[in-house]
């Protein structure tokens, strides 16, 4: 296999046979906008109308009334790294599921804690 990133790991193969991204034991270099000052977060949002046979993505669905506290749990482990992250957060970027489904309230608090 081809060692595609120099990092004198051999590439090793993955689920779908393409080599790895990030060589096993991490990162080679450090990853653009990681670690201390970051700037840009993404935050899975799990929630699903209905799943998707294709679907990759860890989702869920028929969890109404639990999205306020999946929530609070994403508040509480942004809260214990805060230290890695800019003063301001430029962008939050909202992964699936399907962020849209997410409860009203919930998504608002979500996205207002990034400001404080
Ligand atoms: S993330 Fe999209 S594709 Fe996956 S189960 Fe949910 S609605 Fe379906």
């Amino acid at each position: 296999m081809v060692d595609r990133h120099g990092s004198g790991t051999p590439a090793s193969p993955t689920r779908d046979g393409l080599p790895r991204t990030v060589p096993e034991g991490g990162a080679a270099t450090p990853i653009p906008g990681a670690g201390p000052g970051a700037a840009h977060l993404y935050v899975p949002l799990p929630f699903c109308a209905h799943r998707c046979g294709y679907c990759d993505f860890v989702t869920v669905t028929g969890h109404d009334g639990e999205h306020g506290g999946y929530v609070d749990a994403v508040l509480a482990e942004l809260e214990l790294e805060r230290g890695l992250l800019a003063a301001n957060v430029a962008t939050v970027f909202l992964g699936g599921g399907t962020p849209t489904f997410t409860e009203p309230a919930a998504l608002a608090r979500l996205l207002a804690a990034p400001k404080r």
